[in-house]
């Protein structure tokens, strides 16, 4: 059967559901097609931290302003879904006081509430912080939880009329000259054959390839050429005995240096290593021993934890001197390829890098590029309007439930 629709998105990650909420709301009719679960991929696999932008203050100022603003904005609508615990940037004995005091300052100009304190002050209120720490800087880190934040999303797409398939692989991209909008081309891309629990294909006037570290095979499907660059790596939760902020360690960033507490669990992380496909990779367990060491110098109680839950996920990475024309670099953290311009490829656009914390933003990014080209002219909407459940967890875990959201970034909070 065929079945039309104004867009289709790819990927039931926060990418491909943040974008399918806004084009939903903007009036936009929406399907969207996730092969696994919803947050299956690298959603439910990271860290789970909602950055301040602290982490990438000093480094990249444009980064750390749009993680800020999007942390701003995901405690106004997503409540639940997040834990307000703050984070603490710590100095330890050998870290650069040079490099802390460039990240306090580039904080300050960029509006990111910045607290400095000494070692004892951290100490007294976090007693289980090592006696070796000898200051710490204080920023609005908090926990995102993916799999509610996805489920959420995907809530508010359907409640503004998107259908959302899990279990819905796309497994073929070809052209539909009988089918397309006027004016297709013979590289108009308009429809998509999905197998799983649809088994149907999908005629849409524009299709959105928001498949993360997957996005160079979603791509080729369509015949055009995109090299991701993935990098894995590695998560370790352990019991938590009291821990409830955000640690990073303050240092050029490097393996194990954050630890992300939930109520009962701590999330210890993590590594980055190139690899080739990101289904299939290399789990060396020296890397757990690793995360668990190098956590410790910053709570020492964590020495010697067995872990509760590893796991890994992979970076959806682009390298931007692969570009080409076409590429929209919205920050140096996420691409939009415009397939159109890039490849010749009509119908089609790539959203590709970023992070958990500024896929609204990404989505928002996407949805004013797919409306321009359809001609919609309609703002968007989703800053302003909270996610549904937000301010029930019982309701956003049942809706992690009912879209197979459950992911190992929150199994312990959700318990899906
Ligand atoms: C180790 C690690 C830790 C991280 N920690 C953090 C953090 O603490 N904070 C933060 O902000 N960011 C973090 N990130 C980054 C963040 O997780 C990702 O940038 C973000 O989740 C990517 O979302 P996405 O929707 O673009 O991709 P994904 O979540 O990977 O979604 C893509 C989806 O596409 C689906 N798909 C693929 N092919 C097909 C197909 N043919 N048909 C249908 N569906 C398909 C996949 O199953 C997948 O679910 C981390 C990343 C990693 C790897």
């Amino acid at each position: 059967m065929s079945v039309p629709t104004d867009v289709l998105v790819i990927g039931g990650g926060a990418t491909g559901v943040g974008v399918a909420r806004d084009l939903a709301m903007r009036g936009v009719d929406v399907v969207l097609a996730e092969r696994d679960g919803l947050s299956g991929g690298t959603t439910g696999r990271s860290h789970g931290l909602l950055h301040s932008g602290a982490r990438y203050a000093e480094a990249d100022a444009d980064g750390a302003a749009a993680c800020i603003a999007e942390n701003r904005v995901l405690r106004e609508i997503a409540g639940d879904c997040l834990r307000d615990t703050g984070g603490y940037f710590v100095q330890l004995p050998g870290d650069d006081p040079d490099y802390f005091a460039a990240k306090r300052d580039a904080c300050r100009d960029l509006g990111i509430e910045v607290d400095v304190r000494s070692g004892s002050a951290a100490r007294e209120a976090i007693p289980e912080l090592s006696p070796e720490i000898e200051r710490v800087m204080r920023v609005p880190d908090a926990v995102a939880y993916p799999s509610r934040l996805v489920a959420a999303t995907a809530q508010s797409a359907r409640d503004h009329g998107a259908a959302i398939h899990t279990d819905a692989p796309v497994t073929d991209l070809h052209g539909d000259a009988d089918t397309a909008a006027d004016g297709a081309t013979d590289e108009t891309i308009t429809a998509a054959s999905i197998g799983g629990t649809v088994d149907d294909r999908i005629v849409a006037d524009h299709i959105v390839n928001a498949t993360g570290a997957w996005a160079g095979e979603c791509a080729a499907l369509a015949g055009i050429d995109l090299k991701m660059s993935p990098t894995r790596g590695v998560m370790v939760a352990v019991e938590n005995e009291g821990l409830d902020t955000v640690l990073n360690r303050c240092r050029e960033p490097a393996d194990g240096d954050i630890v992300v507490p939930h109520e009962n669990q701590v999330v210890l992380g993590t590594t980055s290593v190139a690899v080739d496909d990101p289904d299939e990779y290399p789990q060396p367990e020296r890397a757990i021993e690793r995360m668990i060491d190098e956590c410790a110098a910053m709570v020492p109680a964590l020495d010697g934890r067995e872990p509760a839950r590893t796991y890994w996920g992979v970076r959806p990475l682009y390298d931007p001197t692969a570009a080409g024309e076409g590429a929209r670099a919205i920050s140096r953290d996420f691409f939009l390829l415009d397939n159109e311009e890039r490849d010749d490829t009509e119908g089609f656009t790539s959203i590709v890098g970023g992070k958990l914390t500024t896929h609204r933003r990404m989505a928002e990014a996407v949805a004013d590029h797919v409306c321009e080209r359809l001609g919609v002219d309609a703002a968007c909407r989703t800053a302003d309007n909270p996610l549904p459940g937000h301010d029930d967890p019982a309701v956003l875990d049942e809706l992690v439930r009912e879209f197979d959201a459950g992911s190992p970034a929150d199994r312990d909070v959700t318990g899906a």
